[in-house]
């Protein structure tokens, strides 16, 4: 299994900037706060991984993103773990002082900010997610820590679904449940859906498979997809007259939480969006 670094230097390796799309964003940001750091692809084989992280701290690296399968294997390697991160299991982003490896995860948070930028904020909110995957963990606990009151977690593999929803219930005072998702699942009244699914992810063009006269026109239906940004799903549910969101703002907003850990400057999330938006 291959997975990737993605670290900002000032050196010039890996894979050129325009096979890196998020590298693109990442820059945009640096450059936002007078920075002219580069952020670079590496690929890291599984195995690999420990000497991976101690090869980027000998080189005097500021931090590095994480993809599939690093999340969760390099959480053992962390001198230390943000509180969400430690709910989570899963880091994202890893911000290094001193030769010490600090964990973060800015999915969530990413996507709790982006919400705010369009005037929703979380305090008392109903939420059901699809999915149970790394995303789909990081917004829960996220959204449970930020002040919703009810989350449902809807996802096909019952184990996955069914640990999610108790370490919600268990370990924040967000009230959780589990709903087993089988054909046409109706969605609980709710104030926002959340797609956590690779499902409508380029190329499948399907449809998750929920009942849609569930969906009423009072919810807020965001898909956490970026590639396309108007998402099958997306595009059905707009039909129905539900308000929806795209997952842009989450990918631009992670992303921005990661260059403020790294220059502690807080970037132009306008400049990093544009830059993105120049390459799709
Ligand atoms: P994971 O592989 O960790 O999880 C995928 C989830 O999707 C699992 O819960 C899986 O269910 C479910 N799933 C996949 N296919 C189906 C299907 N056919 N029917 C029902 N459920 C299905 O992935 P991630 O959580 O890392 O990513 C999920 C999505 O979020 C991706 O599309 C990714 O691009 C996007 N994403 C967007 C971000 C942003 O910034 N906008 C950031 C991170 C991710 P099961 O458990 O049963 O396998």
């Amino acid at each position: 299994m291959k997975g990737c670094f993605r670290i900002p230097t000032t050196g010039a390796f890996g894979d050129p900037i325009d096979e890196n799309p998020s590298g693109a964003m990442m820059e945009a940001g640096f450059k936002s706060v007078g920075l002219d750091w580069r952020y670079q692809l590496f690929r890291v084989p599984a195995v690999g991984l420990q000497e991976g992280l101690n090869g980027i701290r000998a080189m005097g690296f500021s931090g590095l993103n994480l993809t599939i399968p690093h999340k969760i294997a390099a959480v053992p390697y962390m001198d230390g773990l943000s509180e969400s991160a430690a709910l989570i299991g899963a880091i994202n982003t890893i911000m290094i002082k001193d030769g010490k490896l600090y964990g973060e995860n800015t999915d969530g948070k990413g996507f709790i900010i982006g919400l705010r930028e369009k005037g929703i904020s979380m305090s008392g909110k109903r939420i059901v997610i699809l999915g149970a995957g790394g995303a789909a963990r990081a917004i829960s606990v996220e959204c449970a820590l930020a002040g919703a009151v009810q989350l449902t977690i809807i996802n096909r593999t019952e184990a996955k679904g069914r640990e999610l929803a108790e370490l919600i219930a268990k370990k924040t005072s967000c009230a959780a449940e589990f709903v087993h998702w089988t054909e046409k699942v109706r969605i609980p009244s709710c104030d926002i859906l959340v797609n956590a699914t690779n499902i409508g992810l380029y190329p499948d063009e399907s449809l998750p498979d929920i009942d849609y006269e569930s969906i009423d026109q009072n919810m807020v239906v965001q898909d956490i997809i970026t590639n396309p940004a108007y998402t099958p799903f997306l595009q059905k549910v707009n039909r129905l007259g539900a308000h929806t969101l795209d997952g842009q703002s989450m990918l631009v907003y992670q992303g921005a939480l990661a260059v403020e850990l790294w220059t502690g400057k807080k970037p132009d999330p306008e400049a990093m969006r544009k830059a993105l938006k120049m390459l799709s």
